[in-house]
């Protein structure tokens, strides 16, 4: 997955704003936040989409809702959060490597 941005951003050769990372996820920043805080929970394995998930995928993705609550805490999100996966081009996804948005706190600045 050479051309895929998120795949590169997990292999060091794109830049980011490190949330969180283990052997499996890695949560970082997303570059143009839509509220104050505005972070993204993405598998190290290239899924494009959630229409792209099997069931060999069942693992990591409990992994990432789960971790979901956790992190927003840690960023300061402790009054709750939205979580946000848009999946296809009709759902207006545009970067093709599954990814959970997570993100509150208000407008962004
Ligand atoms: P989506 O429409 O769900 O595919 O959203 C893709 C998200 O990735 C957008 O919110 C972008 O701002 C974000 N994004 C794209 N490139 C980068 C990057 N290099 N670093 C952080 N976030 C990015
Ligand atoms: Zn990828």
């Amino acid at each position: 997955m050479s051309d895929c941005i998120f795949c590169k951003i997990i292999a060091g050769q794109i830049p980011s704003r490190k949330v969180y990372e283990d052997d499996d996820v890695l949560a970082f920043h997303d570059i143009h936040p839509f509220a104050r805080v505005h972070f993204m929970i993405i598998p190290k394995k290239h899924i494009a989409s959630l229409a792209d998930a099997g069931p060999e995928d069942q693992a990591i993705l409990g992994k990432i809702l789960l971790l979901a609550p956790k992190l927003a805490q840690e960023q300061g999100l402790e009054g709750g959060f939205k979580t946000l996966v848009n999946t296809g081009r009709g759902g207006g996804q545009e970067v093709f490597h599954l990814h959970v948005h997570v993100f509150g706190g208000g407008p962004a600045a």
